[in-house]
């Protein structure tokens, strides 16, 4: 049994807000404060140059790696931490592009963040590939066999839509092509089975569900089969096979290793690994069967107490991530006075209310205020105010 009393509580939850935006990024671990200083005052400071060593640094990336792993249906020594999700997804696509030299095509969705379509098709104008993008619910009948990569997203960032990875993955293996599965709405919010699925490559983020703090590094796995050939096209030094030889050209090293581009982000990975303890014990079915109780909840509450918002999310709770998205043609508007009344969920242009639920700290209660400070907003008009339709920076 997975105690999410106990889990809520490791949570610094600020007094008054109800938070339902730990898709975008998850709230602070109380423990990760002590943990980073600890870190600064006594690795950094006394250890210096010999933190490397004395104090794992060089090693973090692989056995934070292991730690999230778990959470993913990935096994020990597969998965790397470093860099951004952006520059993960770009890592992944060449490398698998590499291991299909005949062919040319990429082939996404629509629904898929924007910052994996632009480094994709940044890749494919720079090495003369195809990136396609079809619509999410017709890349089942786009698989052919001139594809080189089906490259997904497994949740969607803005409708919350699951994609099925393992009947894609059987269907790009049958046409002879390789998967990179995007796991940013999918890691510590559902029941990821990478080794199950067959999958060939995934990249992920951790200052969402995993609340790893934000900026926190991203992580790329890659299939034990594949692990010694893909070939990065990122050859940082890190990755390579002896590091300390500098060496004039690149031999790749071992396995996921390989995968390492430079100097890792030491303190931020102090954090993240405080926020992985939160994770120990947790069961990943268990996680799912309460996502789904949460957005069910929400979704039935919504849906009878506010009637002018229309469902943008798969009604069949399997079909969906650990987020609910619902709009309206003011939803900017709306979420904003959400905001000011303590209910955090985020908007999602053109129109989308988007509410992310995480098992580890979101509960009944936190559904329950959210439909009804919603329905006040809504009832009452609250969020055609001026200073609700002005646009920050960040939206
Ligand atoms: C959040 C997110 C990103 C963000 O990438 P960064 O490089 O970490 O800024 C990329 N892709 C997907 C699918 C995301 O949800």
């Amino acid at each position: 049994m997975t105690d999410f009393a106990a889990t809520r509580d490791a949570f610094h939850l600020p007094e008054g807000i109800t938070y339902l935006d730990g898709n975008s990024l998850g709230p602070m671990p109380r423990h990760a404060v002590d943990r980073v200083a600890a870190m600064m005052r006594d690795q950094w400071s006394e250890m210096l140059i010999t933190g490397w060593n004395r104090a794992g640094w060089y090693v973090q990336p692989r056995k934070v790696g292991d730690r999230i792993a778990r959470l993913i249906g990935a096994g020990e020594g597969q998965v790397v931490m470093g860099d951004t999700l952006s520059i993960k997804v770009f890592q992944a696509v060449s490398a698998a592009l590499r291991m299909r030299p005949g062919r040319r095509v990429i082939l996404s969705d629509s629904g898929n963040f924007p910052s994996d379509l632009y480094v994709a098709q940044g890749l494919a104008e720079t090495v003369g590939a195809e990136l396609r993008v079809v619509a999410p619910e017709e890349v089942a009948a786009h698989i052919t066999r001139d594809l080189a990569v089906l490259m997904l997203t497994e949740v969607d960032y803005r409708t919350g839509r699951r994609h099925d990875m393992a009947a894609l993955t059987a269907a790009a293996h049958e046409a002879g092509a390789l998967t990179v599965w995007d796991l940013a709405h999918s890691a510590g919010a559902v029941d990821v089975d990478l080794l199950g699925a067959g999958a060939d490559f995934a990249v992920g983020c951790t200052y969402k569900y995993l609340n790893g703090g934000p900026g926190a590094p991203a992580f790329i796995w890659v299939h034990p089969d594949h692990a010694d050939a893909a070939r990065p096209c990122l050859q940082g030094w890190m990755g390579h096979a002896q590091p300390f030889a500098f060496e004039q050209g690149y031999a790749p090293a071992q396995g996921i290793e390989r995968m390492r581009v430079g100097t890792p982000p030491v303190i931020a990975l102090a954090a993240l690994d405080a926020a992985l303890d939160v994770w120990e014990g947790v069961d990943m079915a268990a996680l799912r069967a309460r996502s789904i109780e949460l957005s069910e909840a929400f979704i039935a509450g919504v849906e009878a107490a506010c009637p002018e918002l229309v469902l943008h999310s798969p009604r069949d709770p399997a079909q969906r991530g650990s987020q609910v998205g619902f709009r309206h043609p003011q939803a900017y508007a709306v979420m904003q006075a959400l905001i000011a009344q303590g209910v955090v969920g985020d908007f999602r242009a053109p129109d989308v209310l988007r509410f992310g639920f995480a098992p580890l700290y979101n509960d009944m209660e936190d559904v329950a205020r959210a439909v009804e400070v919603l329905a006040g907003v809504l009832r009452q008009g609250l969020w055609d105010r001026p200073e609700h339709h002005r646009r920050a920076a960040v939206t």
